[in-house]
């Protein structure tokens, strides 16, 4: 099931991205291998609260000019309205209410989801008069909030918790979910489109009524597959700025649902900062990946045609360096038969488990032949490592200072438990918990 999608609207500077920033939280840097991901980041997933959701600021990091404000308000609520099972729209207590933010609330009426109306910056009770006028706008209930000093946010969490579908425990079903996407025109509907005719020969698709559903069930050497389409795909006729807009929310929402992320990159425009995007979303969603360079057909190529694209990727997306590459044409139908091949090899990692005799023995060694750096002035000591989860492979290493691994040692880590395991395609995740 996959993760409900909260999206924050509203002017700029009405304190947005501190919401964001306050509900995300400060995550352990992997800053340095993501480039362009985190920097301009405006969606993560909230893994801390009962029910994790997705946030999207919609805000979007460019200033814009008086007379492009409601437009680019009426756009963002649009997606908003239309993406998001939640809406907080923000306002500024401080400034008071403005037309574009009636505007807004306008728009916001007419759609049928719950929506919440937030007054930031009351820093203190000696504001909350201030944010009276607000109720002119006809709503029933406002949250009067301090995104900066964090007043107020613990009630909007406990309200927003209790209309969160709470979802049931994950099936440990025997499909193999593959979730497709990458930006507009990479050709995401004419692989989906190759790969079930591919497979349509030798098996037995029970695709959607109509070309509008978005899964499609496969089986494939009698395995089950479920081929999630993004929903961007069915899109078409879009302006490409409006499509590249909804792709990532599309694309956060199916890389949601999936085992298996297929990274769908064009090979005549090399890699794109959305693809980075996608990508980056893809292994922080802990997600098994393969990058698929498509319309490898339409590229002049040489001997050193593969190699350079590698290493392009490889350089880019240094965070995904266990993600297999394959270079395939949906036109011509090069190589797309592989692409299930690639998908039950890295399946098979992502939801592999090791015995603990195995795994800590490997541990042990590892951390014997390389001591972790001090934390704090002090020795940090390990205990034991336990796998406690797949999909993806996730372990629990005791020691004496969980606060204090570096990341560089964490990374050391999970590098030796690929080297001597495997986990090809899939990422893996160290846990650090405390035992004196
Ligand atoms: P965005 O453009 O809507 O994303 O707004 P930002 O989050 O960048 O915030 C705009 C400005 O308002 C920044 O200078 C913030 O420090 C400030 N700000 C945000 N939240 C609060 C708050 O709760 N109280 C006060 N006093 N200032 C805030
Ligand atoms: P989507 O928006 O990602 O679903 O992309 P489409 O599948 O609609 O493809 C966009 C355009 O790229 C269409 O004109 C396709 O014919 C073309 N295209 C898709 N795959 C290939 C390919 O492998 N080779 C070439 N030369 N063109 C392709």
């Amino acid at each position: 099931m996959s993760k409900p999608i909260v999206a924050i609207v509203g002017r700029p500077n009405v304190g947005k991205s501190t919401l964001f920033n306050r509900l995300v939280g400060h995550r352990r840097a992997i800053v340095d291998d993501m480039p362009g991901v985190t920097r301009d980041r405006n969606y993560a997933t909230v893994n801390k609260y009962e029910v994790p959701f997705i946030l999207v600021d919609t805000g979007g990091f460019e200033p814009v000019t008086e007379d492009r404000l409601l437009q680019q308000m009426r756009e963002q609520s649009q997606l908003a309205m239309e993406e998001a099972d939640v809406i907080f729209f923000v306002m500024d207590g401080r400034e008071g209410l403005t037309p574009a933010d009636r505007e807004v609330a306008g728009m916001l009426r007419k759609v049928n989801k719950p929506v919440f109306y937030l007054v930031n910056k009351i820093d203190g009770e000696k504001l909350e008069l201030a944010s009276s006028d607000f109720y002119s706008l006809g709503i029933d209930s406002m949250h009067t909030i301090s995104a900066e000093h964090n007043r107020g946010i613990n009630d909007l969490i406990e309200e927003l918790m209790g209309i969160l579908p709470h979802s049931p425990a994950d099936d440990e079903d025997e499909i193999t979910k593959i979730a497709v996407v990458g930006r507009p025109n990479v050709g995401k509907s004419s692989l989906v489109n190759k790969l079930l005719g591919f497979e349509r020969s030798v098996a037995n698709p029970t695709a959607g009524t109509t070309r509008d559903s978005i899964d499609t069930h496969f089986t494939c050497n009698k395995k089950r597959y479920l081929l999630i389409d993004t929903a961007g795909i069915r899109r078409k006729g879009k302006t490409t700025e409006k499509l590249e807009k909804y792709s990532v929310v599309d694309s956060l929402r199916s890389i949601e649902r999936g085992d298996v992320v297929l990274i769908v990159i064009n090979a005549e425009d090399g890699v794109t900062e959305q693809d980075s995007k996608i990508a980056g979303y893809a292994y922080e969603a802990g997600k098994a990946c393969i990058f698929v360079v498509n319309k490898w057909d339409a590229l002049q190529k040489d001997n050193a045609s593969v190699g350079r694209f590698v290493d392009r990727i490889r350089t880019e997306f240094k965070y995904l360096p266990f993600a297999p590459i394959i270079f395939v044409s949906a036109v011509t139908g090069q190589r797309v038969p592989k692409i299930i091949q690639e998908v039950d090899k890295v399946m098979t990692q992502y939801a592999r488990r090791v015995t603990t005799s195995d795994l800590n023995k490997v541990f042990t060694e590892a951390t014997e032949a390389k001591h972790a750096p001090l934390a704090s002035g002090r020795r940090v000591k390990f205990y034991f490592a336990t796998q406690v989860g797949t999909k993806p492979p996730t372990f629990v290493i005791f020691t004496n200072q969980p606060e204090g691994i570096h990341f560089s040692y964490e990374r050391y880590l999970a590098n030796r438990f690929r080297e001597a395991f495997g986990f090809e395609g899939t990422p893996i995740r160290l846990l650090f918990r405390g035992r004196e």
